[in-house]
């Protein structure tokens, strides 16, 4: 028989060693104020979702699926409501036809370009697999290939949008301007959403027809406002992110302006049918409840990155964003400097996992990627990264990109197996160590 167990002993039984654990609870420690700041963005969220589907009139009708056209879907529909309720825009599109991030950005560009119209990115070098979307690697669909055109403003040295770089960049057939609000694979900062509000009225002063579109993805939910709250046309984003919070077993969102959003709908479906069709299958229930837990959600992957950039920082790692800075995004990178510490850390996230936490992760040439590439997940959702996950290339610096989870203690012991597995190889240096 075991009596109740203390949280050490719990984590001394699933391979946590004293000493490790008592560093984690000091680092958690000096943490308090700025946890606690945190858990107040996710009250203002989770009381701005639940208005949202108040206000919607959810009822258990609206978790009822549709079939075959889907006609008539109000679960699908107020699902919709309740989105662009939640993000202050016209409308919005919230669908599992649309499969993933790429594929949402995708739509939404592709939807609101027409041929001879040039594409701008504000912040330099989009996310890599929108290269192929928008030509810039020549690839069969890409926006090139209809006669749409692209150019970007690169970021100043400290990460910040450049205005003269951007009024340089302008043309006279530039529709769209792209923002992209967290850093992905780069090692910039992540945009806050008061510069990408800076960015939208520069661009928008100089020229008020162009559209502008930020990828929201992994950005949902970390701050009190959304870029949709400082004037983007478009608000874009993966439900397998942190808007789904979990839950969502597939699907992307478009928030935005009633013409952008119903032209991304036409070109998802069909001219003519728009909106109208798209079953959902039995998902809705999903949808909504992961949006209703999403504040909480990414409220708790947010305080396992800093978490995680505090506890490595101690041990002598150079974390991205370090362990003060001020978040735009639930991404931590960490960079270990060797095959051996990246390695070792994917190992321990994975041997964290609710789901495959007996395999092993290898690096593997992904298609794509000019170096070996190692993965860490154990989800419930395939390729779900609002679950604990980490990757990253085998090259230098051997950063791992890691974010998620789906609960603090999740996050939090995920973290302390990825440590202990490097310090049961002496990847972490004895000085480091002790002088904590
Ligand atoms: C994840 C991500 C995407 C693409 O989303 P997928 O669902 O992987 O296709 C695009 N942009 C950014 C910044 C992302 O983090």
């Amino acid at each position: 028989m075991s009596g109740r167990q203390t949280t050490e002993e719990i984590y001394r039984q699933m391979g946590i060693s004293h000493d490790l654990w008592e560093i984690g609870e000091r680092v958690l420690t000096d943490l308090k104020e700025r946890f606690s700041k945190i858990d107040e963005t996710a009250e203002i969220n989770q009381i701005k979702v639940l208005g949202a589907m108040q206000k919607a009139r959810i009822s258990a009708e609206h978790f009822n699926g549709s079939t075959g056209y889907g006609y008539n879907d109000a679960g699908r529909d107020d699902l919709e409501r309740v989105y662009a309720s939640v993000f202050h825009t016209e409308d919005a599109l919230v669908r599992s036809q649309i499969t993933c991030g790429t594929h949402a950005l995708s739509l939404a560009l592709a939807a609101n370009l027409r041929p001879g119209d040039e594409l701008l990115s504000l912040s330099g070098k989009p996310y890599d697999t929108l290269e192929e979307v928008i030509g810039i690697r020549p690839s069969r669909g890409s926006l090139a290939e209809y006669g749409i055109t692209y150019r970007q403003a690169e970021l100043k040295e400290d990460g910040s949008f450049d205005a003269e770089a951007i009024r340089n960049a302008l043309r006279p057939n530039t529709r769209i301007a792209a923002i992209q609000r967290s850093k992905g694979y780069l090692t910039r900062p992540s945009l806050s959403v008061e510069q990408i509000g800076e960015a939208i009225r520069f661009v928008k002063d100089l020229r008020p027809d162009i559209l502008v579109m930020v990828d929201n993805c992994y950005g949902e939910f970390v701050d009190r406002i959304e870029p949709s709250d400082v004037g983007a046309d478009m608000t874009v984003g993966s439900l397998i992110k942190n808007p789904g919070g979990g839950l969502a077993p597939m699907g992307g969102y478009i928030a935005g302006t009633k013409e952008c959003v119903e032209n991304c709908a036409v070109r998802l479906t069909s001219p003519g049918l728009g909106r109208e069709v798209g079953a959902s299958l039995g998902i809705n229930r999903s949808l909504y409840q992961g949006l209703f837990l999403a504040p909480t959600v990414t409220a708790g992957a947010l305080k396992g990155a800093i978490f995680a950039a505090n506890l490595f920082e101690r041990f002598g790692f150079t974390c991205i964003p370090n362990g003060k800075e001020p978040r735009q995004d639930i991404i931590q990178a960490i960079e270990f400097g060797s095959a051996k510490g990246l390695i070792a850390f994917c190992e321990g996230i994975q041997a964290a996992a609710p789901v495959d936490s007996y395999v092993s992760p290898e690096p593997w040439a992904m298609p794509g990627y000019d170096s070996d590439v190692i993965m860490a997940a154990g989800a419930f959702i395939q390729g779900s990264s609002i679950e604990l996950s980490a990757d990253g290339p085998l090259h230098e610096p051997y950063a791992a990109y890691f974010q998620g989870g789906l609960t603090f203690p999740h996050a939090k012991f995920g973290i302390l197996k990825a440590a202990q597995r490097l310090l049961d190889q002496n990847l972490i240096k004895p000085g480091a160590w002790q002088r904590n």
